[in-house]
This record gives C-alpha cells, structure tokens and sequence, in this order.
C-alpha cells in the first residue's frame, strides 16, 4: 500500500518513496509498471515521470485527451478502461497501447479509426478471468477466437493480454486466475497468428500485484500503491 504521511497541509503521499518501494518488491522481475493517473492531477503526473515512471494508464478518454495537451508525448499513454465505441476515433490519437479490447466490434471501430489516421494501434485483450457478471472482457475460453479476429485487421496489432482479477481480500485467492491467464498467454503465444506481436501480460494492481508477477505478469497497473487514495 502507498505510504501517507500527514503534513501541515493535510496529507501528502511521496510518489517517489512509494515508487521504490514497489520497485523493491519487483526487484528480480521483468516488468513494467504503468503508473494509473485516473483522477490525478497533471502536476502529480509529473511526479511520477520525475520519479521515472515511462508509461501511465488513465481509464477514460476524455480525461486523457484533456491532460494530452499539456504531456503530450513525454510519457507512453496506455488505456486501461473500458472503451465505447463512439471514442474510439478519440483514443486512438492518443493511446501508445489499449489494455481493453473485448469484442470483434470494438477491434472492427478500432482498426477502422487507426486506419484513417494511417496508424497501427496496438491492443491487448481484455480477459474477464473471474467470470464476474458486471466485468468487461471476453471468457477465456473465446479470447484466441477473438485473437483469430483481430491477427486479421490490417490496422491493429495485438500485443498481448490484460486481466482486471475478483478485488479478493487476501491476494492469494486471485492466483489460480492469474495462473490460468499466464496459460491462456502462452496458448495465444504458441498459436503463432500472423501480424501480432505477443509479448504483454497485463494484470496486478495495488492490492494484487505481487502474487501476479509470480505467477508471470510482465506489466502492472498500479494508483492507489503509487498516489495513495483517490479522492473522487
Ligand atoms: C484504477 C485501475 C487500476 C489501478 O488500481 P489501483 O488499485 O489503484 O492500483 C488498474 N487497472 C485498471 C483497469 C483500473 O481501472
């Protein structure tokens, strides 16, 4: 968890100490960590790149699109949340990296929008692991059909996958999911699809992400651990 400290001010969060304490605990690990700026300022955004984070992940685009104008290309902009259709001509002018494709009709809107800006968007499949009715992202067991889909859309890359696990309690009880992603990963790496480059397995957030870096992600999405809380 972020360390908070109180000031005279009221609460402050050092995003540098807290970035090395989860870079302590990634010690040994190839991963990259997308620092996630959703409803964070564009001055703590600085923080951060200061502090030599390399890639942020905000869920909305609009609140992308606004901080855009002033980082513009400093930093790798990677979507992280759900994205509707009627954006994507938006998002895809801003975001190095779309965590959440989950349906041949986003992909399609996608490719299309990269198409006419005569850029290749690359993407990752978001997988819904746990089954969780009000999740977005495709059952693991249609995501290489989906992948079939995309491998064939001239304008789109796909890069890998993304999973947001069950928020449990105890992390621990998040690994057989994370485990069952690190499989589907390589089932989707051996299928070998032309015009992909596979190489990201994107799950762990605060609360989670030790256990899945043991169990093979290679890129985190971390706020909370790096900014302490919210306020919405
Ligand atoms: C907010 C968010 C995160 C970061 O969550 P924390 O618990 O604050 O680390 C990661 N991934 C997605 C998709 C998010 O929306």
């Amino acid at each position: 968890m972020a360390r908070i400290g109180i000031s005279m001010e009221g609460v402050y969060v050092s995003v540098e100490e807290n970035l090395a304490c989860i870079r302590q605990s990634l010690q040994g690990y190839p991963v990259k960590i997308v620092a996630v700026t959703k409803n964070q300022s564009v001055d703590i955004m600085r923080a951060a790149i200061d502090a030599g984070i390399t890639a942020i992940g905000e869920n909305r685009v609009q609140e992308a699109q606004y901080k855009f104008t002033t980082l513009n290309r400093q930093v790798e902009w990677h979507l992280v949340g759900h994205l509707q259709t009627n954006k994507v001509r938006h998002a895809v002018k801003i975001f190095d990296l779309i965590h959440s494709v989950d349906s041949e009709r986003l992909a399609a809107a996608i490719d299309r929008a990269a198409g006419q800006i005569g850029k290749r968007q690359d993407v990752l499949i978001q997988v819904n692991i746990g089954g969780e009715v009000q999740k977005f992202g495709i059952p693991p067991e249609e995501t290489l059909a989906l992948a079939r889909v995309i491998s064939q859309l001239p304008n789109i890359r796909l890069c890998g996958l993304m999973t947001i696990a069950p928020l449990y309690e105890n992390p621990e009880d998040a690994r057989p999911l994370f485990r069952r992603m690190y499989q589907l990963f390589q089932e989707l790496k051996a299928v070998n699809l032309p015009n992909t480059d596979i190489q990201w397995l994107s799950m762990g957030m605060t609360n989670d992400y030790r256990v899945a870096v043991e169990e093979g992600a290679n890129m985190v999405r971390i706020g909370t651990g790096i900014f302490g809380p919210r306020n919405y």
